[in-house]
């Protein structure tokens, strides 16, 4: 049971679409079903290719908005503590 959930996690993660007659895990790109013989049309096969590419961008997305919201603490982090030191320099 919990092997047969983690084998369809990594499927769906390398880009696979779940065939609409046997419910199957297929290759995103491929044109015929593996298991019971069902053809994809051409619009089906480009909406999974194009989602799974949307999938990736995603990812990317969100990875650069980590990446950036990372820096930005930091540069945040370091300015306050320039601040700090300036202030020290100055006594009031
Ligand atoms: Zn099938």
């Amino acid at each position: 049971m919990t092997y047969e959930f983690r084998g369809t996690a990594a499927s769906k993660a390398q880009g696979e679409k779940t065939c609409p007659k046997c419910a199957e895990q297929v290759k995103a790109a491929a044109q015929v079903c593996r298991f019971c013989g069902y053809q994809f049309d051409a619009t089906t096969i480009v909406a999974a290719e194009e989602a799974v590419r949307e999938t990736a961008r995603k990812r990317e997305a969100t990875a650069l908005a980590i990446r950036e919201a990372t820096l930005a603490h930091r540069l945040g982090k370091w300015v306050g503590r320039q601040r700090a030191k300036y202030r020290a320099r100055r006594p009031e």
